[in-house]
């Protein structure tokens, strides 16, 4: 990221010196990065909510992606400029804090440059608008913590939290199946979930799919998968109480090294070179087998001489496992991965109650899973689906749908939504602002206008009439002094959002609002930008 900060700590931007053709300045080069913020958001805003329309995303080596997730669209968008990859970041920010709301943060910080913009046509000067809408996120926090809920889950009565899952799980090429995939990633959750340290690690759970069969047939494995066979089909296929040497060096007699030349002229100096090749294989099986492994799990593929001898050893292997796994593995069964044949011992062995090949429903593929990991309890999420596209879809939406039961299970504040919050916010900070009388009460207004940019949208996207929905709702919540409700998207009969039961984490609301705030301040403040018009 070419962004810099003067010695006031005033962001800029800093461009290649063969590229600068134009500069803008102050007023101009904010409007310019303002506009691409806005246009960014006018892009992203009508994927926001249940209703969101799915974007199609063509990579250039033509690999489809369909999907409703900001931080998807943003990732596979070319971007190029500064300001875009600022929003990017933005959105992965609260994609690695939160999972989800990804779209939302986004779409706010546009709305509240766009307001910016309007503020500043008016002569109101960037730092007095920063310093608004600083005080009036602070004010917007404390609100929405006023207007927060409990909701409250067991190991045994969970149902809230499946709830919370499936308000995340809502793209289009998933919803058939939103209760299934929420009820699998919040089971998956609670299986590793430690309730009373608050306490869950996300890494003890592997998202793994497969084309083949349809999403119906997506399951929870208890334990860790591998998607591979036993690398001889004779092989056994069980083996209880394993002891796992989990290797990342390849099952090869060394290679010579470059420069080296090898001069094979007669039979016998081949055969020499053959018995010489057995022999490495006969000594790495031999200290594999006298460290007293009985499994053997191998990132590296290996020969097919090796291969037999380790089967006529009994010795059950499964080469080319991928990298992440062998860590995860390794974590839960309590062994080392372990680089050189010389440094196996019993000590760096993982322990697993059970390992077992078996096959996967419909299709004709066989996967390998480890249970009762010795150090760790870890599951699998195991998606299937008719193709690519849908399975890389319902990752993404397990992985929200993860993130959502996490937050919850940390901690169990949540704020009903559809855009309930952020009205109630609006409002809050609308009175606020009534109550100041220096300039700041504009950009405080500002705030609370961009802040309805998430209702209008939502409304938008349903197909309803976004302004006169907005101020319905206001009037109402007003009225019946009732900040739930929101926007009635599925059509359902009633606004009161918690008796439709949409609601989403107060942990990410805030850090919605914290994020976009913090971003929209800083692009405020760039007030130097050299143009790029090609290299030419
Ligand atoms: P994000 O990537 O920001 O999470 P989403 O497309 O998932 O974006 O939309 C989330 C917004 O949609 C939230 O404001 C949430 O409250 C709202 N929402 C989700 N489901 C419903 C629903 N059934 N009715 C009304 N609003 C909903």
């Amino acid at each position: 990221m070419n962004i810099a900060f003067d010695e006031y700590g005033r962001p800029f931007i800093i461009m290649r010196e063969q590229d600068m053709k134009e500069r803008l300045t102050g007023p101009e080069a904010r409007k310019a990065n303002i506009l691409i913020a806005v246009s960014l958001m006018n892009i992203l805003k009508t994927s926001l909510g249940p209703k969101g329309m799915d974007k199609i995303l063509v990579s250039p080596d033509g690999e489809i992606t369909v999907t409703n997730d900001g931080a998807t669209i943003l990732d596979n968008m070319d971007i190029t400029n500064e300001i875009e990859k600022l929003l990017v970041e933005l959105s992965k920010g609260q994609d690695d804090e939160i999972g989800d709301g990804t779209t939302s943060v986004v779409v706010f910080a546009g709305a509240l440059l766009e307001q910016a913009q309007k503020l500043l046509d008016k002569g109101i000067h960037p730092i007095r608008i920063a310093d608004g809408y600083e005080h009036a996120c602070k004010i917007a926090v404390e609100h929405l913590k006023k207007i927060s809920s409990e909701i409250t889950f067991d190991r045994e009565n969970y149902e809230t939290l499946i709830t919370a899952a499936m308000t995340s799980v809502s793209s289009k090429v998933v919803n058939e199946f939103q209760r299934q995939l929420s009820e699998i990633a919040v089971k998956a959750v609670l299986t590793v979930a430690d309730l009373e340290r608050k306490d869950v690690r996300i890494d003890l759970i592997q998202v793994q799919g497969k084309t083949g069969g349809s999403l119906k047939d997506t399951q929870l494995i208890d334990g860790i998968v591998i998607d591979k066979e036993m690398s001889h089909p004779q092989m056994q296929k069980e083996v209880s109480d394993a002891k796992i040497a989990i290797l990342s060096c390849p099952f090869e007699p060394p290679k010579p090294k470059t420069g080296y030349k090898l001069n094979i002229d007669s039979v016998e100096k081949y055969k020499k070179l053959q018995e010489l090749e057995q022999k490495y294989f006969h000594d790495m099986v031999k200290l594999v087998k006298d460290s007293g492994a009985n499994l053997v799990l191998c990132q590296w593929g290996f020969d097919d001489e090796a291969n037999h001898l380790l089967y006529q050893n009994e010795l059950p292997s499964v080469r080319w496992v991928g990298g992440v796994e062998m860590e995860l593995i390794a974590l839960a069964t309590g062994g080392r991965i372990v680089p050189r044949f010389s440094e196996l011992n019993e000590k760096k062995l993982g322990l697993a109650g059970h390992v077992k090949e078996i096959p996967l429903g419909t299709t004709n593929d066989n996967i390998i899973v480890l249970e009762k990991c010795s150090q760790k309890k870890a599951v699998c999420i195991f998606v299937r689906g008719g193709n690519k596209m849908v399975v890389d879809e319902a990752k993404r939406s397990l992985h929200d749908a993860i993130c959502v039961t996490r937050n919850l299970i940390r901690d169990n504040k949540i704020v009903y939504g559809g855009g309930a919050p952020e009205i109630s916010c609006s409002l809050a900070v609308s009175k606020a602002a009534d109550e100041i009388s220096t300039l700041e009460q504009y950009a405080i207004r500002s705030f609370a206008d961009a802040l309805d940019q998430i209702p209008i949208s939502l409304a938008e996207n349903s197909g309803l009439d976004p302004i006169e929905t907005i101020s319905n709702l206001k009037a109402n919540q007003i009225k019946t002094n009732n900040p739930f409700l929101g926007v009635d998207c599925l059509g359902k009969g009633t606004e009161n959002m918690k008796e439709q039961n949409v609601f989403d984490t107060l942990a990410g609301k805030i850090q919605q609002l914290l994020l976009a705030t913090q971003m929209a301040k800083m692009i405020l403040k760039i007030d130097d930008v050299i143009l790029h018009h090609g290299q030419n």
